[in-house]
């Protein structure tokens, strides 16, 4: 980890019941997590509201996703409006399952990253894609947003996530730092050492502290190993 704050996000996908939920959140509020780390769960749609009843304050709520412009005739969708309206300080865009298994393309992500921001909402910019996209750059050009500010770039390698076929910390981190210089090189210096970036694929409770103790992994984002309290928890306190 490097000098930002600590960022780890539980990503809960497609899972869950009113009951596993209930239990997940009590598990989450009775751990014990390190003060000095951001962490934020991204439940489905419909438990956000049950999760931010319930779930101590201190851990920050997300969507998983979000419309691209203002509601209206746009059935399934969710909004960034609504997000903002029902307790969420974040979303997640872009991530590797929207890309391959749904077919959001590039332009209609960067797009909704950019009404996000515009409009207040947090966002965790999932890249990760082949290599040779990424060396050309590419990768990154999709989030052309008016500002970085209230950003999180989220580093998945798509051959890591939910396979158990975790990146090895020095893959990580030589990625983290190509990602940090392309921001240097095309955005600034000073967003490029502020922005935290965090590693997705795989990351458990075993592997976590090794992955953390590289200085450009400044977190994680956590899909399978979020949906268990205690082993979320670990992960959360593996910065120390
Ligand atoms: C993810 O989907 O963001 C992810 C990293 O999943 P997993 O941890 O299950 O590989």
């Amino acid at each position: 980890a490097g000098s930002g704050k600590f960022f780890v996000g539980g990503n809960w996908k497609c899972n869950g019941t009113k009951d596993s939920i209930s239990k997940l959140v009590s598990d989450l509020n009775s751990a014990k997590l390190e003060a000095d780390v951001d962490v934020v769960v991204a439940p489905p749609f419909v438990y956000i509201d049950q999760v931010k009843n319930t779930l101590a304050d201190r851990i920050e709520i997300s969507g998983q996703n979000s419309w691209v412009g203002k509601g209206g005739a746009f059935t399934g969708e969710i909004n960034v409006e609504q997000l903002k309206d029902i307790g969420c300080k974040w979303v997640i865009l872009g991530h590797s399952e929207r890309r391959h298994v749904i077919g959001e393309d590039d332009q209609f992500i960067g797009k909704k990253a950019a009404y996000a921001l515009t409009e207040g909402l947090g966002v965790i910019a999932c890249i990760g894609e082949k290599l040779e996209e990424r060396e050309s750059g590419k990768t990154f050009d999709v989030y052309a947003v008016p500002s970085w500010d209230n950003i999180v770039i989220a580093y998945e390698p798509v051959w890591a996530i939910g396979t158990g076929k975790v990146a090895s910390p020095l893959q990580a981190q030589e990625v983290h730092v190509a990602v940090r210089d392309w921001l240097k090189k095309n955005v600034s210096a000073e967003v490029a050492s502020k922005t935290r970036i965090i590693y997705g694929g795989s990351v458990n409770g075993g592997n976590c502290a090794e992955l953390a103790k590289q200085e450009d992994i400044d977190g994680f984002l956590v899909g399978g190993a979020s949906l268990k309290g205690p082993e979320f928890a670990t992960i959360v306190n593996s910065v120390t």
